[in-house]
């Protein structure tokens, strides 16, 4: 787990991350559904992955847009994310993929 949504609608960072475990998960019983209220990240999957195009992952690009659209409020700071060197969002877009990701939420529909 790499942050904690915040009463702001923000996701905080959790330096370092958190591994889920088997405690996490019994802790999170009974109060809904954990992926909005918490980023979780893993390794990516590219091509088993439904957000996969080509060579790169889409879902970057459209949250991007949908930010610039939406006119969601974006940092020019940096996050303290643990996970910077191995993010692929971050390795496509670098900082412009930072600025989106704190307002990032999953809804589900
Ligand atoms: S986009 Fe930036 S802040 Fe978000 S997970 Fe990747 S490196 Fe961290």
């Amino acid at each position: 787990m790499i942050g904690v949504l915040g009463e702001n609608g923000r996701l905080g960072y959790l330096r370092p991350s958190i591994t889920v475990d088997e405690q996490f998960i019994d802790a999170c019983e009974g109060h809904g559904d954990p992926e909005t209220r918490f980023r979780f990240a893993d390794r990516c999957v590219e091509n088993s992955c439904e957000h996969w195009s080509g060579a790169r992952c889409s879902l970057i690009g459209r949250l991007m847009t949908a930010g610039r659209d939406t006119g969601a409020a974006q940092s020019a700071e940096l996050p303290r994310c643990a996970i910077r060197s191995a993010c692929k969002w971050f390795s496509q877009e670098g900082p412009q993929a930072c600025a989106i990701c704190p307002v990032v939420v999953y809804r589900p529909a």
